[in-house]
């Protein structure tokens, strides 16, 4: 018998929304340990989704996401992109993931997914091994929105405590707290609440997945970006031996609008006047950084609002196509 049930893909990554902790109130040690439950073993604690979904479910890799980085992205990337061209039924793909770089990772496949479907990302703030763990309402509430015919065309998005947020802004702003994905200023984009609707109230306007002009397939490996922080007193120490190590791309975490220690912002300067695209962004955790003369003519690129360590993954697939500043400039206008 067939069922009518959209079909989601799920895809496991690892992270704490499949960790094992050594007893029912931690939820500090269990990164420690390294364990992990399989995504089968997940989804037998939440039969709930068997009335909203046919899953079908996989494990690519099972690590923390701290150890997750540009070859997990391309994997995931060329795996979600190969899903959705073979499984044409698939109402949408939801993905397991940690939530240490989950933001990260929601970005870059937000810029390089190639579908209009559902794509959504979950992880949880306590194992489920922990009382009052939030990994099953999160697994449960990922395969409703890939399910969810209201999800599609939006990029990639994030739903954990009930919120859905656009991969392009979310960012974990607490470090234990189960409330701790927030997308600023931005607001979030609509909530998966216990009535069962997925519920929407905005929609992302930059471009994403079907209007991105990136295209990871095939590739093995990004261009190296790194990222300086500043603060009071900060020279051109870090700067220079990015510079020196060849980096591809530079992003700088500045003060507020985008200032800078005088010694570190020449540092940033001689980088660019050598050849080494400079995206100023802020440390700040809300709002743009724009351009002005001073910047413009020193040859900076500037981030807009997003995050450093999103204008990174910006920087990272910009210079996979272009190294001119004008037309990486135009990418952090667009995306
Ligand atoms: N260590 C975990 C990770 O994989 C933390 C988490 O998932 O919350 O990122």
């Amino acid at each position: 018998m067939t069922s009518s049930l959209p079909r989601v893909r799920l895809i496991a990554t690892g992270g704490s929304i499949a960790g094992v902790g050594p007893h029912r109130l931690d939820y500090i040690l269990y990164p420690e340990l390294g364990k992990h439950i399989t995504i089968e073993e997940s989804l037998a604690r939440v039969p709930e989704v068997n009335e909203i979904a046919q899953v079908q479910a996989e494990n690519l890799i099972s690590v923390g996401s701290t150890a997750v980085g540009p070859p997990e992205w391309l994997a995931m990337a060329n795996r979600i992109n190969q899903i959705f061209r073979e499984d044409t039924e698939a109402a949408g793909v939801a993905m397991t993931h940690g939530t240490a770089t989950l933001e990260e990772t929601a970005y870059f496949l937000h810029l390089t997914v190639k579908s209009d479907k559902p794509m959504v990302i979950t992880g949880a703030m306590r194992p489920p091994t922990a009382l009052s763990t939030d990994a099953d309402i999160n697994l449960l509430d990922a395969v409703r929105i890939a399910a969810s015919s209201h999800a599609g065309g939006m990029g990639v998005l994030t739903v954990l405590n009930n919120e859905i947020s656009s991969a392009r802004d979310v960012v974990k702003t607490s470090t234990f707290r189960v409330q701790t994905f927030k997308p600023g200023d931005l607001g979030f984009l609509g909530y998966a609440d216990s009535e069962g609707e997925v519920l929407f109230y905005r929609a992302p306007t930059r471009k994403h997945t079907t209007r991105s002009e990136f295209d990871v397939s095939g590739r093995d490996s990004l261009p190296r970006v790194d990222i300086v922080y500043a603060y009071a007193g900060a020279d051109g120490m870090l700067i220079d031996a990015v510079r020196r190590n060849g980096s591809d791309g530079l992003v700088v975490a500045g003060f507020g609008g985008g200032t800078f220690p005088p010694v570190f912002i020449e540092a940033a300067a001689q980088a660019a006047r050598d050849g080494i695209p400079v995206v100023l962004a802020s440390r700040s955790t809300t709002g743009r950084v724009i351009m002005t003369p001073q910047k413009q003519d020193a040859g900076f690129i500037v981030s807009d609002n997003l995050l450093p360590q999103k204008a990174r993954i910006l920087l990272m697939l910009g210079l996979s196509v272009t190294r001119d500043r004008e037309e990486l400039q135009r990418m952090f206008r667009e995306y």
